[in-house]
């Protein structure tokens, strides 16, 4: 099976190890005994350049957590990690304090950073670094092009737009947020790769990611929604009784006007894109019109309660697809 998944950070990333479990493409290619393959189309609307290094959080994060370099407690960053580079810095006067990038998670931003300088766009950058980590799945970054998410925020000094990162991290998503904006969408293309892969998936399965900054992103490069419209497309819950599992994505979601549902996500996702839509069970007897939802437990508590999520959502795409063909 070839599966295609537009994935955010955290939560993107844990569902993928339970995927690729299921699919059986973590195996080294020389062990492999699987046709199967996963390709991940990473949100870069989180992208910052700081330092003069550009930073994609996204992407580092599901490189990092499906090659074995996450900080399990955290969700994001190297293990085993060092912020001596930041007290340098901050000792420079070096703004912004308030972003997190650790010793080791520095080598890989100066590996980025070089090849960009060089040349090379993001995508073979990414490659480049995913030959050392070895994610078992194929990274391909959204879009080569530069789009960045922004919020706009009225602080009572006046509406202006600031980088998500810095509403995010700094101000934790508590000013509120009265847009969200994916700046220089309209104009990107996708990234080499991604129109193709999902052009030759079975099936596109949406992981429990932000809806809004992370899947919604992703959609917004022209292009990407249509495509994977034209497939069967299952998507997991990001929301459980009404509420984020972790992070804020209330906050993003109240911005653009849609409640903390699992049955609002999907309305807002579209039942034109959307084919199957996994609930937990507490959302149970959720429904959305033109949506086949099913509802079983979403939290990935452990790897075999992510393991079992990701074959839920493998089995449902596969029975919708199936489905399609009947109809003709
Ligand atoms: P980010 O870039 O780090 O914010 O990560 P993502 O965009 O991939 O995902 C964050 C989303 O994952 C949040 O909206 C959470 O609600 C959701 N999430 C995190 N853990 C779980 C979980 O165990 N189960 C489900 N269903 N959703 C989760
Ligand atoms: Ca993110």
């Amino acid at each position: 099976m070839r599966i295609v998944v537009p994935a955010g950070g955290i939560g993107g990333a844990r569902f993928l190890r339970g995927l690729r479990a299921v699919l059986g493409t973590d195996a080294s290619t020389e062990e492999r005994t699987t046709d199967s393959s996963i390709t991940v189309i990473g949100n870069t609307g989180d992208d910052i350049t700081l330092f003069g290094l550009r930073i994609c959080p996204d992407l580092d994060t599901v490189m990092y957590t499906l090659g074995g370099g996450i900080n399990e407690e955290q969700g994001w960053g190297r293990t085993d990690e060092s912020f001596t580079v930041k007290e340098e810095l901050a000792a420079y006067g070096m703004k912004p304090t308030w972003f997190g990038l650790g010793d080791r998670d520095t080598a890989t931003h100066i590996v980025r950073a070089q090849m960009l300088a060089a040349g090379y766009p993001l995508s073979a950058v990414t490659e480049a670094l995913c030959d050392r980590w070895r994610p078992g799945v194929r990274l391909l970054p959204m879009t080569d092009d530069q789009v960045e998410t922004h919020v706009v925020v009225d602080d009572g000094q006046g509406r202006r737009a600031i980088h998500f990162q810095e509403w995010w991290i700094r101000h934790r998503a508590a000013l509120p947020a009265e847009q969200i904006v994916s700046v220089g969408a309209e104009k990107a293309e996708p990234g080499p790769g991604v129109l193709a892969a999902i052009a030759e998936a079975d099936a596109v399965i949406l992981p429990p990611s932000n809806p809004v900054v992370s899947v919604g992103s992703i959609l917004n490069v022209p292009g990407i929604r249509e495509a994977m419209a034209a497939k069967t497309v299952v998507g997991v819950s990001p929301i459980i009784g009404g509420a984020p599992v972790r992070g804020m994505a209330d906050a993003c979601l109240s911005a653009i006007g849609v409640e903390t549902t699992a049955g609002a996500v999907a309305e807002h996702l579209g039942s034109d894109l959307l084919d199957g839509w996994l609930v937990d069970e507490a959302d149970a007897g959720t429904g959305v019109e033109g949506v086949e939802v099913r509802s079983r437990p979403l939290y990935m508590s452990d790897p075999a309660a992510t393991e079992a999520i990701a074959r839920a959502a493998v089995d449902l795409a596969v029975e919708l697809a199936e489905g399609r063909e009947d109809r003709g």
